[in-house]
């Protein structure tokens, strides 16, 4: 038993080495297989970036060369294509437009031409400013309120609104500057009329203290600087900006840094206008960047300037199952997520692909088939590992069950050759005495013939126990069913036994219930032997106390028959184990108490036979009732 156990553990132990080998060799391959995976990714990739990149610089190309009257649509279907954060910006020599429009929160400095103009109002502005002639002033600028151009109308509105305010009529004041709002970005004085009707009305609710209106004005100023769609410098940007805002009174976020950095990657834009040729390059606004990708031709440039959110939603390819990140030569990620640093990656740099940017793939931690594929394995693993274990215990069990047996088996023959040995020297001796006339008379003649006569009786016994046990084992006892009055059977038997050597010292009582007797159908000789066996163990059990009571009761359909004694008793532990063959009870080896362990095994089986059963109830030291309970017969 301890060597195979020992050659299970071997085993085990074996197998779990294997398995832990296989499972770093699969952890190595599907690396390996990582490493490759990121490397076609990446491959791919940048085959695409390059693709988007000279496809974009080749639309570029075009808007450049395209006739101004081609222009605007040309350039309209080039912006449809960017997402929120991009914007395509044509330089010329007028200034920069920008497509979308209203994209970018301020406009380059020197991009708006100043107004031509203002030679117009040199009188009206002498007037104004000296304050006794503010009525002479609005009487020059009426007229130009109705003038052709409507740069000048712009100029005089404002100029009117302003003078009528300083003249002491604000509500007309404020009517004209409603008026003036009407020129919406024209410029007036340098910045869009709607700002400069707007700061206007503001000066007049501060100055009538009319808070509701202010803010609500102030706030209608804030939110249409934030939207961009005035083309205010960055420094008037910020100054409208702060004061809006403030006169709004309530707390206005922060612009968004993808908003500004556009904004701050036109101005770059605008700055290296006359570059020439075509470029590409990365415009970083605190951690936002912008790419800006130009072409100039003979009478523009087109610019694209694209922000993280069209790269990544346009440019990185999400169906190549790896993570993409690019990050320009700092390092600074430009777009895609970051790989962990405990994660392969392959890494493409910008000198190699002529890309702007160098190019990152990893696969995102827990994406990879790895970690299921080691669960599955060492699944396996632990299965295998099991099922050898619970194979080991189940012929551990099944050897220790052999063993057992093999043990009764010799302790059976040990017992049996003890049981025959004790009727065999009687007989010997007595035959010996009969033989030598060792008898002193006829009495003592005849006391060793009964003696004689009970020994072979106690042996012809034994032998028929065994021949049963041996029939029963192969399956071959045939029974001779018969209907028997059940009480008459139990009084012969109980007559029989009485006479038996055994019981020569007891007193066995029986009770045959006087009102019914229960009819059976049964093998007389195999009850008989059931319940010989039964009564031989009440005796055999009850070394002190020498009273059997033997009871006979209908209960229901069945007749029971029980067998009480006041005897050592059984164990509970011991109480199923009795009836198995061999099994004997630890107190009827202590007490060396004669027996084979085979008469309760060949009692259940004749019961189960009759279609009954068997059953004991004991109380160590107590004593115990056996019951037999057969099926009765109407
Ligand atoms: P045997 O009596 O030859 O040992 P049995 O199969 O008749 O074999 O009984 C099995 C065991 O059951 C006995 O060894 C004994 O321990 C226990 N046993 C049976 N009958 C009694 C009883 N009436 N009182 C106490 N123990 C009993």
């Amino acid at each position: 038993m301890p060597t195979f156990f020992a050659t299970v553990l071997v085993l085990v132990a074996a197998m779990v080495w294997m398995g832990v080998q296989l499972l770093r060799q699969d952890r190595a391959l599907a690396g390996q297989r990582l490493r490759e995976q990121c490397d076609d990714a990446a491959d791919l990739a940048v085959a695409s970036l390059q693709q988007q990149l000279s496809r974009t610089e080749e639309r570029l190309t075009a808007l450049s060369a395209a006739l101004n009257s081609d222009l605007t649509v040309a350039a309209g279907a080039f912006a449809n294509r960017l997402t929120a954060g991009s914007v395509l910006l044509v330089l010329g020599a007028s200034g920069m437009d920008v497509y979308p429009e209203r994209r970018l929160l301020f406009v380059p400095d020197a991009a708006r031409p100043p107004s031509a103009v203002l030679a117009l109002f040199a009188e009206a502005d002498a007037l104004e400013f000296r304050r006794e002639t503010l009525r002479d002033a609005i009487a020059v600028l009426r007229p130009l309120t109705r003038h052709a151009d409507r740069a000048v109308r712009a100029e005089a509105q404002l100029r009117l609104a302003r003078c009528l305010w300083k003249s002491g009529d604000p509500d007309t004041s404020l009517a004209a500057y409603r008026d003036l709002a009407q020129f919406r970005s024209l410029p007036v004085l340098g910045i869009p009329a709607e700002i400069a009707a707007g700061e206007g009305r503001i000066l007049i609710f501060e100055a009538r203290s009319d808070r509701d209106s202010l803010q609500r004005e102030g706030a209608a100023l804030c939110e249409g600087l934030r939207s961009g769609k005035w083309p205010l410098s960055r420094r008037a940007y910020a100054f409208y900006r702060n004061e809006a805002c403030g006169r709004a009174g309530t707390a206005t976020p922060p612009d968004p840094p993808e908003t500004v950095a556009l904004a701050v990657a036109a101005e770059e834009a605008w700055a290296n206008r006359g570059a020439g040729g075509g470029g590409r390059r990365i415009v970083w606004h605190e951690n936002t960047p912008i790419l800006l990708v130009w072409r100039t031709g003979v009478e523009r440039t087109a610019v694209a300037a694209l922000g993280r959110r069209h790269i990544e939603a346009n440019w990185l390819n999400a169906r190549l199952g790896v993570r993409i990140a690019l990050s320009d030569p700092e390092g600074r990620i430009v777009a895609g997520a970051a790989a962990q640093a405990t994660v392969p990656q392959t890494v493409r740099l910008a000198a190699a692909t002529h890309l702007p940017w160098t190019l990152h793939a990893s696969v995102p931690v827990g994406s990879g088939a790895l970690p299921a594929r080691n669960r599955l394995m060492l699944t396996a693993l632990l299965t295998l590992v099991l099922l050898v274990l619970a194979g080991v215990y189940f012929i551990g069990r099944a050897a220790a069950r052999e063993l057992e047996v093999g043990k009764l088996q010799s302790d059976f023959v040990a017992s049996i050759s003890h049981e025959f040995r004790t009727p065999i020297t009687a007989l010997r001796q007595l035959s010996e005495m009969l033989v030598s006339g060792r008898a002193r008379d006829d009495q003592e003649r005849g006391e060793f013939y009964r003696a004689m006569a009970a020994e072979s009786e106690r042996l012809h016994r034994l032998v028929e126990g065994l021949l049963s046990f041996g029939r029963m084992e192969a399956g071959a006892i045939e029974f001779r069913m018969e209907t028997l009055d059940a009480a008459e059977l139990l009084a012969t038997v109980v007559a029989e036994f009485r006479k038996s050597a055994d019981a020569r010292q007891y007193q066995i009582e029986l009770d045959n219930g006087d009102t019914q007797r229960p009819r059976v159908r049964c093998d007389r000789a195999a009850l008989t032997c059931v319940l010989w066996n039964l009564l031989e163990n009440a005796v055999k059990y009850s070394p002190e106390c020498r009273h059997v009571w033997v009871g006979l009761a209908r209960e229901g359909c069945r007749a029971v028959i029980r067998i009480r004694d006041s005897g050592i008793g059984i164990p509970p532990a011991e109480q199923k184990q009795i009836f198995e063959k061999f099994v004997r009870g630890a107190g009827a080896k202590s007490r060396s108490i004669r027996g084979a362990g085979i008469g309760l095994a060949i009692a259940e089986q004749i019961v189960a036979a009759h279609h009954g059963a068997i059953a004991v109830e004991s109380v160590p030291g107590e004593g115990s009732v056996f019951s037999v309970l057969l099926p009765a017969v109407e």
